[in-house]
């Protein structure tokens, strides 16, 4: 099966994504995620691990355990290797 668009079910392609989420007051922008977007509508839908990816990115921000408030996800993975 296709995967579907869940609002306009429209066809998705696989694509790089921007994100960007305030956090504390601060906007955080994570560059170059993979995700499945909608060629129809633009519905970006990102799997499970990369939303873990985001959220772990967001959690260490707040503790201050990473500086910057611009990373890509290669760069994300790296820090995440590092801080392991
Ligand atoms: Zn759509």
């Amino acid at each position: 099966m296709t995967p579907q668009c869940p609002i306009c079910k429209g066809q998705l392609k696989n694509d790089k994504i921007r994100e960007e989420v305030w956090v504390e007051g601060k906007l955080l922008v994570i560059d170059n995620l993979p995700a499945k977007v909608c060629v129809h509508c633009g519905e970006s839908i990102v799997d499970y691990p990369t939303m873990k990816k985001i959220e772990n990115i967001i959690e260490k921000f707040k503790h201050k355990e990473i500086a910057g408030t611009k990373f890509t996800a290669y760069e994300i993975d790296a820090k995440a290797a590092a801080l392991a």
